[in-house]
């Protein structure tokens, strides 16, 4: 086995590969940015070398920095996580000419599979079922009508050149594509430089299934079976599983078949996934495209399987055979991951940036039925910074079934505790509760679908309100003893009074006792009892109530204190009955009307100012698009207006609530 490998990645996927090559003894260098200097990746690795500025063009792009990195430190190898490098022909070749082993596929084999029409034709030729469509480059809007008509409406237009959601329109009529059309062509020009497209078939009821496969330089291959990742929002994926409710035994070893034919193909010798979009309707599936690369949802795989990805990519670039059978493989429970992102659900899932103040993943193990994995690479105290990818760590379960790995899910997601910035527990929470992706009757649209508006929180129901109530009077109850407040004519330990408990506006007179680690309450005609071992300053509040294991979290926010379970995220206040009635009749304040102006929602670039001095806009129409986060994104006007000032051009950086542009 190697002695010493360098990783050129950062964040959660370089821990997770330190990870492993601690347990199998090998030693690890880490590179990293200005951003990075202090992160926990630098911490744990054994060796560490600055590379460059924070912009990972400077940085983790910069393959002449890696290899001097790797000079330096006398690595063997190097691991390019995913993303930066990860599917570089050139880097690949670099390494091979410079004796570096690559920990992942040959240069022939990311080069075959980097561009989505060579591939597709590679995989026809191989065997592989592909989407049907126009298997060449299209050269004006002209033909890409045509060709659109003789594949039959809906169709997708798509960049050769595409990656991460980039560059994909579905047209379903002359007039979609022709604005789709050019709209690819500009968005493949600026994000990939190549503007080269194709347009295939849009497959009905869509759902991503793909097939993870693992081969070695000795000709072997075999696949770990399938991961759904349905659940995507702007085209990126946000909760994965293992295996798919859709598929049957035989749909998946065809399609895993196929994928090892493919992989065969181009002497795959790494870990690698093939995508396939699969019809709800009749499961037929087709050919996407092949990630030469880990992938970012391999634990769900390696939770259901029991192999570890990573130390199957270091054997098999050190030469090792395949040690696994495709007979041995058996699929082993459930299993389902969260990507929990620095985002703001309630905005347009708009990243969201700052410092960590309080970062408290769930414990690692046993939970209820099932059991967590966490895969982070921050700590309380860093800062989530505008250069980088805003996934900031992904919470894995796995249960005997699929209902026990998502009831493990939801219920580590309840302890899942971060303050400082957005993130979008709130809205992945509520997605594992939800009736329809309970079902597994899931497709690509889930969220347009279910979520047509925008994600608002979710009302909690009189089992969740009773969680919530009890452990906010509770911990009330608990303070307000300790502040030597209870002093009600109580016998023995027990503290009794009526209080209210206000819910986001809405008020709950509660009757309430305080024992020692339980408490006994009235709420309307139910009466409940809770036992918790809580006390002062946790911000995570577990307990059972009437027997039933709940966990609630308390967020301290600037306008007072929120408490949260599942998707439920509410402002949360006790008081006396006589307060409360005040309360009621404050008249609501109103809102400063902010509609006049366009405020930058987060610090990032301008990349674009698509108004004029003058001009009428209507409300929901672009002004300007940001880019933080790698993410561009589209600000539009809340209201009909006519631009009054514009005080930011493209190419300017501008600060978290700067006014960019002003209506009259
Ligand atoms: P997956 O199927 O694993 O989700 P993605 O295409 O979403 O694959 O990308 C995997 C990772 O690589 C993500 O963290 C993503 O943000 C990052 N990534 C994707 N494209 C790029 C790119 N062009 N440059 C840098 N990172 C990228
Ligand atoms: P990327 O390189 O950005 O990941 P993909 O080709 O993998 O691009 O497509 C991204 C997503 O778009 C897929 O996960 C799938 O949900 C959807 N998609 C792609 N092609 C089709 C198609 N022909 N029909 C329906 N959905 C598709
Ligand atoms: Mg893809």
């Amino acid at each position: 086995m190697f002695e010493k490998i360098l990783i050129a990645n950062r964040g959660e996927i370089a821990v997770r590969v330190i990870k492993t090559c601690r347990r199998l003894g090998v030693k690890t260098v880490i590179v990293y940015s200005d951003a990075d200097a202090a992160s926990m990746a630098v911490e744990m690795a054994d060796e560490a070398v600055h590379i460059g500025a924070s912009a990972a063009s400077e940085s983790y792009l910069d393959a002449d920095k890696i290899i001097d990195a790797v000079r330096q430190t006398g690595a063997q190898a190097v691991h390019p996580g995913f993303g930066f490098l990860s599917e570089n022909p050139e880097f690949a070749r670099r390494l091979e000419k410079e004796k570096i082993a690559f920990i992942g596929p040959n240069a022939h084999a990311i080069e075959a599979m980097g561009d989505k029409i060579s591939s597709k034709k590679l995989a026809a030729e191989a065997g592989v079922s592909t989407v049907p469509g126009h298997m060449g480059l299209i050269d004006d809007t002209a033909q890409a009508i045509k060709i659109s008509a003789e594949i039959g409406y809906p169709v997708m237009i798509k960049a050769s050149a595409g990656g991460g959601g980039k560059g994909i329109r579905v047209a379903y009529s002359d007039a979609d594509v022709e604005d789709g059309y050019r709209a690819v062509k500009a968005e493949a020009q600026n994000a990939f430089g190549d503007d080269r497209i194709f347009i295939e078939k849009f497959i009905l009821e869509p759902r991503h299934i793909e097939i993870q496969v693992m081969g070695d330089k000795h000709g072997n291959c075999v696949y770990l079976f399938e991961r759904e990742c349905s659940i995507q929002r702007r085209n990126q994926k946000v909760i994965e599983e293992a295996p798919s409710p859709l598929l049957d035994a035989q749909t998946r070893k065809k399609m895993g078949e196929q994928a090892v034919a493919l992989s065969k193909a181009v002497n795959y010798d790494s870990a690698g996934t093939v995508e396939f979009v699969v019809s709800g309707k009749d499961k037929g599936f087709y050919f996407l495209e092949m990630n030469t690369r880990l992938q970012v949802e391999h634990p769900v795989t390696e939770m259901i399987t029991g192999v570890d990805l990573v130390e199957q990519m270091l054997r098999s670039a050190y030469g090792e055979k395949l040690s696994i059978k495709q007979d041995d493989l058996k699929i082993k429970g459930w299993a389902i991951e969260s990507r929990v992102y620095a985002e703001d659900p309630y905005r347009n899932f708009l990243p969201s940036i700052g410092r960590l103040k309080r970062f408290y993943p769930p414990l690692e193990g046993k939970l209820g039925a099932g059991t967590v994995r966490m895969d982070s690479g921050v700590r309380e105290g860093d800062e989530i910074s505008m250069f980088y990818d805003p996934m900031i760590a992904k919470l894995v379960t796995h249960g005997k079934d699929r209902d026990t790995a998502l009831d493990t899910q939801a219920a580590a997601l309840d302890r899942f505790h971060i303050e400082g910035i957005q993130d979008n527990i709130p809205f992945v929470a509520a997605v594992m509760d939800e009736a329809r992706f309970r079902s597994g009757n899931i497709t690509t649209a889930y969220i347009k679908d279910e979520f047509p508006d925008g994600f608002s929180g979710v009302e909690a129901t009189t089992a969740q309100e009773a969680y919530l109530v009890s452990a906010a009077l509770y911990a009330h109850a608990l303070r307000a003893r300790r502040a030597g407040e209870a002093q009600a004519g109580n016998a023995g330990d027990w503290f009794q009074t009526d209080w209210v408990v206000i819910l986001g506006g809405k008020q709950y007179p509660v009757y309430f006792e305080l024992g020692k680690g339980e408490a006994f309450l009235k709420l309307g005609k139910s009466k409940h009892t809770l036992v918790t071992a809580w006390v002062p300053g946790n911000n995570l509040f577990e307990g059972t109530l009437d027997g039933a294991a709940f966990a609630v979290s308390f967020h301290q926010k600037k306008n007072g204190l929120h408490i949260r379970h599942r998707g439920v995220a509410k402002p949360v206040t006790v008081c006396s009955p006589r307060l409360a009635e005040l309360y009621a009749r404050l008249p609501e304040k109103e809102a400063a009307d902010m509609s006049k102006l366009i405020i930058s929602p987060m610090p990032g670039l301008v990349v674009s100012m698509d108004v004029a001095l003058g001009q009428e806009v209507k409300a929901g129409e672009g002004v300007c698009v940001v880019e933080a986060m790698k993410m561009q994104n589209i600000i539009r006007a809340e209201a009909d207006g006519k631009v009054k000032t514009i005080n930011v051009d493209a190419g300017s950086p501008v600060a978290a609530d700067e006014i960019m542009v002003e209506f009259e």
